[in-house]
């Protein structure tokens, strides 16, 4: 049987290319999204992949979704929480909205996601959960207070829930990604972007399918013994 795995943010993107890396190393995956239906259904429509439309920012909808998934593939082996949002601006420019709805949308759908799958993982002795944080979690940036934090938070979910995984079966690892070329960046100003580029030693942006990699390697039945880990892949950009 084919381990089940849940991506969410998993229609475009990093997160659509780990929903089809994982389907092409045989898992059944359920992509998850937020509310951009005409891209979720271009994506089914090319992978095959369903998907799952809930906010993981809501916990009452991540249990809906769950249960969902869950009927319809059976209880999940894998969870990538992979959804993510940015809101850019300095503090002293920073709404409360501004700030909740970046820690909501990346940290606590960690808690939400996460919580709705640990009790039947730990019941079966297995699992797998992988955060993708940012080198911005590690590095901070400009105008990224929420979003910095939000991602530097994940890194210590990540390590507390490892430690109360590890008898039971279940990693939980972090990816922190750079610069990747995917909507969100694309969204930077070009002059802004050029910038970043050329901090980046590997010169480049990186690939969403270069993240989505290290997934497959961490979701392996076989990578049980890497746990609480954060793995950076910025091209150089950030090393420490
Ligand atoms: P995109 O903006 O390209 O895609 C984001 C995905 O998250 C979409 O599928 C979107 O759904 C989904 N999403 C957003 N909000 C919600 C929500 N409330 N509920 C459910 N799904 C939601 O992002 P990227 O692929 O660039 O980024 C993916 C992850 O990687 C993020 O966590 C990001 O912070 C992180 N990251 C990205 C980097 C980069 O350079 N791109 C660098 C470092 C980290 P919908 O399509 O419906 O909008």
């Amino acid at each position: 049987m084919a381990r089940i795995a849940v991506v969410t943010g998993g229609t475009r993107g990093i997160g659509g290319a780990i929903s089809v890396a994982l389907k092409d190393a045989g898992y059944a995956v359920a992509a998850n999204y937020g509310g951009n239906d005409v891209a979720a259904q271009a994506f089914r429509e090319e992978t095959g992949i369903p998907t799952y439309k809930f906010d993981v920012a809501d916990l009452a909808a991540c249990e809906a979704g769950i249960k969902k998934i869950t009927e319809d593939l059976g209880p999940v082996d894998v969870l990538v929480n992979n959804a993510g949002i940015t809101r850019d601006v300095t503090l002293h420019r920073m709404t409360a909205e501004q700030w909740m709805e970046v820690m909501q949308t990346n940290l606590t759908s960690c808690f939400n996601m996460s919580r709705c799958v640990i009790e039947s993982m730990r019941g079966r002795g297995f699992g797998r959960i992988i955060n993708i944080g940012s080198i911005n979690g590690q590095a901070g940036q400009l105008g990224q207070t929420n979003y910095s934090a939000a991602k530097c938070g994940m890194q210590g979910f990540t390590k507390a829930l490892a430690l109360e995984g590890a008898a039971k079966g279940i990693t939980v690892n972090c990816i922190a990604p750079g610069y990747i070329s995917t909507d969100m960046v694309r969204a930077v100003p070009a002059p802004v972007l050029e910038k970043i580029v050329a901090r980046i030693p590997v010169g480049r942006l990186g690939e969403p399918e270069e993240v989505a990699r290290a997934v497959v390697f961490l979701a392996a039945d076989e990578a049980g013994f890497v746990t609480g880990s954060t793995l950076s892949i910025n091209g150089g950009q950030h090393i420490y």
